[in-house]
């Protein structure tokens, strides 16, 4: 049974949306991970994870969308960002579309951190307008789901763990010959409760941040199974929930 939208046929896309209201709708983004990963990292991670659970689960899943909100890292070369407007109107028009063909849940596997707010906001308005949007990340389940994997400075961007699935998925892009290890310098206005408008380029001139060296495809293969069996039980539910109960409550 084929999962992906783009290579079905509208005739099979047709009997996929008769039947079922939910999509799975990977986003992702095209920025510097240290010397050693592929600037498509972000959103590499998000489509494997998305396609993995959709093979799994039998719903259907988007092409990713592998350009987002990271102008943050853009004085690292061949980052390509987009604004966080158009970010969200290209992702809610894609799912109004999946929602023209009768789709009213949607589950969006976000590889990238910097689009979280966008998305979140996107994912209330189209609540009101009667499609449910849940967002799964892989890293935040990870980090709960094995915590004892790796040590806080090896859970950060670029580093060992987004560095070790990277190894688990395409190894062939990942040269560990330029893994480095670096600590992210502390800005002189740093101080609790404070957040600064700084780029990546302000904490970090290798654009990691922590240890990266210590990866390793097994550990990259420990996430993946984790972080796919955790959004296979969250996809499992959504299909089953009724819309009426997800949707917004009328006033009390
Ligand atoms: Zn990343």
């Amino acid at each position: 049974m084929k999962v992906m939208l783009h290579e079905m046929s509208w005739t099979e896309a047709k009997e996929y949306f008769k039947k079922n209201d939910i999509a799975i709708f990977p986003v992702g983004s095209n920025e510097q991970h240290g010397p050693q990963n592929p600037l498509g990292t972000d959103h590499l991670i998000a489509k494997a994870v998305a396609e993995e659970t959709a093979k799994r689960t039998g719903v259907l899943c988007l092409q990713v969308i592998p350009f987002g909100v990271s102008s943050h890292h853009r004085q690292f070369w061949g980052t390509i960002y987009v604004s966080p407007e158009t970010f969200k109107n290209y992702v809610k028009e894609v799912c109004l579309a999946l929602n023209y063909y009768g789709v009213r849940k949607i589950v969006i596997v976000n590889g990238h951190g910097g689009n979280l707010y966008a998305l979140t906001e996107m994912a209330r308005e189209l609540r009101e307008k009667g499609v449910f949007v849940s967002i799964f990340q892989w890293w935040p389940a990870a980090n709960k789901l094995l915590p004892d994997l790796f040590k806080p400075e090896e859970r950060r961007h670029a580093t060992a763990e987004e560095t070790s699935v990277n190894l688990a998925l395409h190894p062939q892009i990942v040269d560990m010959n330029k893994a480095v290890d670096e600590e992210p310098r502390k800005h002189i206005l740093q101080a609790e409760g404070i957040t600064l408008p700084l780029d990546t380029v302000d904490y970090t001139s290798s654009g990691v941040f922590g240890k990266s060296t210590a990866a390793s495809l097994e550990k990259g293969k420990k996430v993946f199974e984790a972080v796919v069996n955790e959004l296979v039980k969250h996809v499992k539910l959504l299909k089953e929930a009724k819309i009426e109960d997800l949707l917004q409550k009328p006033k009390v």
